[in-house]
């Protein structure tokens, strides 16, 4: 698969060609027990999971990155394998996926992984986690406006918080106030192609701490998302 990765710009180490050779063979065997992907296909699953993920890589900053909602990894381990020096912490709510994560990170050997069997907007307000991230990441987890609420409050002031989406012009038009109000600012749309799908980075800074109301609970959050 290294010409894949060559052909994307990614000019990766045999170690991490390996790594991921390793984690596409165990997120497939543990997804005929549980489901962590639709897709399964190697190509497939290289190009619209790890080239996807990695694709937020140039606004990563700092040490410390924490990614909501991750699932079966993603965006957070691609990253963590391109990146090997970053400090990661997987926020996911599913204590099955948590299982995974966990499993992932000791089989590959990843140093420096926390992974949280919670929801975002129950530990937000956490002194640990709060304001507390250089880097937030999040793919496919919620709408933008509700999305920014889970993660903003994760961010540093200074820092960064990338949401990966597909075609994003309506969610990016309803949650401009949103992300104002909890103290982000959106700095770059970044659109590609991958494979013929509309692919969109939502890069957004925090120039402001979030106001301590936020995030609500998860029930006020759906019902009535900030606008
Ligand atoms: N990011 C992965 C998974 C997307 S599916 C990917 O791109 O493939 C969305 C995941 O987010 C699910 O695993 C779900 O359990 C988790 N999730 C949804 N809402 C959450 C919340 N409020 N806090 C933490 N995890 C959440």
């Amino acid at each position: 698969m290294k010409k894949l990765f060559d052909s994307y710009g990614y000019n990766l180490s045999e170690k991490q060609l390996a790594l991921f050779n390793d984690y596409y063979e165990i997120l497939t065997e543990y997804n005929k027990k549980f489901n962590l992907t639709a897709i399964t296909e190697k190509n497939e699953v290289y190009i619209k999971h790890f080239i996807d993920s990695l694709s937020g890589a140039e606004f990563v900053s700092g040490e410390k990155l924490t990614d909501i909602g991750s699932g079966g990894g993603f965006p957070s381990i691609p990253l963590k394998i391109l990146l090997p020096e970053i400090k990661l912490t997987m926020v996911e709510a599913t204590e099955k996926k948590c299982g995974f994560l966990r499993y992932a990170a000791k089989f590959l050997k990843l140093s420096e992984v926390t992974v949280v069997n919670a929801r975002a907007e129950d530990i937000a307000k956490d002194k640990n986690f709060r304001e507390s991230s250089d880097t937030v990441t999040a793919r496919a987890v919620a709408k933008l406006d509700i999305l920014s609420e889970l993660c903003l409050p994760f961010v540093k002031k200074g820092g960064t918080f990338i949401a990966y989406k597909g075609k994003a012009e309506e969610e990016l038009s309803a949650a401009e106030n949103a992300v104002k109000t909890l103290g982000g600012e959106i700095s770059e749309v970044k659109k590609f192609s991958l494979n013929g799908d509309e692919r969109t980075l939502v890069v957004i800074k925090k120039v402001k701490n979030t106001p301590d109301v936020y995030p609500r609970t998860n029930a006020k959050i759906r019902k009535k998302p900030l606008s």
